[in-house]
């Protein structure tokens, strides 16, 4: 296939021929359990990576497994000409635990299963069934001699906020040069509708503590004079902000907020996004909104101020008389574009000071929002690629959520980011979408009716981008 016969029709060819074999290979990589987060999967880890590497050299790359202060990376590598402008394809191989006892799995999580024309098991959409479709797209390029060298780079640790990613890319920075990275581990918001995500929300976790005693004391000999971490706590949170509208009340904290554009906001209307469909995808009685605009800049456009939970005091069965004496908030700000999680942290430390200065405020982790293309020659080129496959251009909206190694990816290999993510999202049809996880290959050679469905990244367990996890 030379590349001026790169059509269609010849890629659907190339996506017939090769299924049986895309299909054997996803086998293998959904049933090791590459479970990041759990220190008991260290060797089904290091056995995926092996296959990785191997994997790549059997599609006639080179492959180096790059060691770094947690789980393996993956570096693949086909050169063909320097003078080339080179690609990377970024995914990630780890996955979060799955269990059909504690969720709605209707297959067994590990065990790659194929119900008609569509996949189950973890990873085979979030992010193993992506990884791979990208390998045979590569193995497709090279066969048709375009003009570029790609390479691939698949990370362990992405679901656990990448802890090892920056330190190691830095070390291999030279040898993982590159024009500019594609990553595809996002999420259409609609089938038939194809979507790039050009932002990512980032976050600032916080730790608010309180102690005004050493002990539990009684309130019918000490209420009325004893001061009430908890309650204290309670009355600095709704200073913070409204927790019926969600709107912060922290000065300075919306100041470096840049709104959607008109044409963002237009592409956010096309995207073929519901609030029926985001009420049940994500198991909601009631919502703060019911205008699927607001929601939507709600969730991708607009940062937050969020309460994940308050420890201290009794909280066992019926009614205690204790006055605790601590109490702590967990607390986080999602952050969209343009805001730092420096200046964040200042704000909010230096307000819940003046509302109460003997709570300590615990700055935990943080991760800078990332503002995405969707203008320019790589933006252009992503559209017409998913014109080309899907026969119609592609909607930039935003995520939610946050993947640090798109903006370790930018900052230490200089070079562009864009998102290319084929998934498609979940329907009704399937459990629970956080657990389901059906991929399909590319679009190239996907039955017409093929479905999948992952979490949304911005609702799953792995996507609550946990700041005690660096998310
Ligand atoms: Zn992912």
């Amino acid at each position: 296939m030379k590349t001026e016969n790169l059509t269609r029709e010849a890629l659907k060819k190339y996506a017939a021929e090769n299924r049986e074999a895309f299909e054997a290979l996803l086998k293998d990589f959904v049933e090791i359990p590459s479970i990041s987060v759990d220190p008991t999967k260290k060797d089904a880890i290091r056995e995926n990576a092996k296959l990785a590497a191997d994997v790549i050299r059997r599609f006639g790359g080179e492959a180096s497994i790059l060691e770094t202060d947690g789980h393996p990376i993956i570096s693949g590598t086909w050169t063909k000409n320097p003078d080339w402008p080179t690609v990377t394809v970024y995914n990630h191989l780890d996955v979060q635990p799955a269990s059909m006892e504690t969720e709605p799995w209707a297959t067994e999580p590990f065990t790659f299963t194929k119900q008609g024309d569509r996949y189950f098991g973890r990873g085979t959409t979030d992010d193993k069934g992506p990884a791979l479709t990208a390998l045979y797209g590569i193995k497709a390029a090279l066969e048709a001699d375009l003009p570029v060298n790609l390479r691939v780079l698949w990370e362990f640790e992405e679901e656990i906020g990448s802890p090892s990613f920056e330190k190691a890319i830095a070390a291999h920075a030279a040898e993982l040069a590159t024009d500019s990275v594609l990553v595809s581990d996002t999420i259409w918001i609609a089938r038939g509708k194809p979507a790039c995500p050009a932002g990512l929300r980032g976050l600032q976790g916080f730790l608010f503590t309180l102690e005004t005693g050493e002990t539990d004391q009684h309130s019918g000999v000490c209420g009325g004079a004893a001061r009430n971490p908890m309650a204290e706590l309670m009355k600095l949170v709704n200073e913070c902000f409204d927790a019926t509208t969600g709107r912060v009340k922290i000065p300075g904290f919306y100041d470096d907020v840049v709104p959607p554009t008109k044409k963002e906001l237009e592409d956010f209307k096309r995207s073929g996004f519901t609030v029926a469909g985001f009420k049940k995808d994500h198991l909601f009685k009631s919502l703060r909104t019911s205008d699927p605009l607001d929601l939507m800049k709600r969730i991708w456009a607009q940062p937050t101020f969020e309460i994940h939970g308050m420890t201290g005091g009794y909280t066992g069965p019926g009614v205690k008389t204790v006055i605790p004496p601590r109490g702590e908030v967990k607390v986080s700000c999602r952050l969209v574009p343009n805001q730092t999680g420096e200046k964040i942290a200042k704000l909010v430390t230096k307000f819940v000071k003046s509302k109460n200065k003997d709570v300590v405020v615990h700055v935990k982790n943080r991760l800078d929002p990332y503002q995405g293309k969707t203008e320019g020659p790589l933006a252009e080129a992503v559209k017409r690629a998913m014109q080309f496959a899907f026969k119609r251009e592609p909607v930039f909206v935003r995520e939610g959520g946050s993947i640090g190694a798109v903006v370790t990816m930018e900052n230490v290999l200089k070079c562009p980011v864009i998102f290319l993510g084929l998934s498609l999202p979940s329907t009704a049809t399937t459990p629970r979408t956080r657990t389901s996880t059906g991929s399909r290959p590319p679009a190239a050679w996907r039955p017409s009716r093929a479905t999948s469905a992952r979490s949304p990244r911005s609702a799953s367990p792995r996507r609550s981008r946990r700041p005690e996890r660096g998310r």
